[in-house]
């Protein structure tokens, strides 16, 4: 659909997300399954992961807005490189909202290496819709679309998002059923509803809102 509604522009978007962002979760691979609060799910992405970060993305490319797509994808894209870069930081993230030191991988915890890795992420998206024909324009509007999109995804993450506690391992976790374990969480802070992938869906929307206006 991106390909057909979007044309070149949009499918080069497209694969700067998906090929940076498969590539980056292999980097420090062994590094990240050891932090108790990694992604536990891996590289791998389930369906639902895949509606969260690239649905807003299609919709934009079936109603004819390739620049709303652009800013939705580079939100995606800057919150998957903070997160795959951000977890091998030296340094402890600290919590946007209070500025409280974290375990690495908690939602809402950021690095000053994560944060310099959404820049990335955001810029790589533009680039690949430049770089097939697209308007020039969609680097800035993906710096600023992908850059709020991460902020809003730090900000729900460390506020709303569900977030649960594993009694058996005595950690957190993002899933209401603990990926490391199998069994389950109850839930400690937050709105059931408001899952990653829910806050992933919004920060998207509101990168598409951004890089349109
Ligand atoms: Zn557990």
């Amino acid at each position: 659909m991106t390909f057909t509604c979007g044309g070149l522009p949009a499918a080069g978007a497209l694969l700067a997300f998906f090929c940076t962002s498969s590539a980056l979760s292999r980097v420090g691979e062994r590094r990240k399954r050891g932090l108790p609060l990694a992604q536990a799910k891996g590289s791998r992405r389930d369906a639902w992961q895949v509606l969260a970060n690239g649905g807003v993305a299609t919709l934009c490319a079936v109603a004819g807005q390739p620049q709303g797509l652009v800013g939705a994808l580079a939100a995606a894209g800057a919150d998957t490189w903070a997160t795959e870069l951000g977890l091998l930081s030296r340094s402890p993230p600290r919590l946007v909202t209070s500025l409280r030191r974290v375990p690495a991988g908690t939602s809402g915890g950021v690095t000053p290496l994560g944060l310099l890795a959404s820049v990335g992420g955001a810029v790589a998206v533009g680039a690949g819709y430049a770089a097939l024909g697209g308007e020039a324009s969609a680097l800035r509007r993906s710096l600023v679309g992908g850059l709020s999109g991460a902020l809003v995804d730090s900000l729900l993450g460390a506020t709303l998002q569900a977030e649960y506690w594993c009694a058996g391992c005595q950690s957190a976790t993002e899933d209401s059923r603990h990926p490391r374990c199998g069994s389950r969480t109850r839930l400690r802070r937050g709105y059931r509803w408001l899952s990653n992938d829910a806050v992933n869906a919004l920060a998207t929307l509101v990168g598409a809102g951004i890089a349109l206006i």
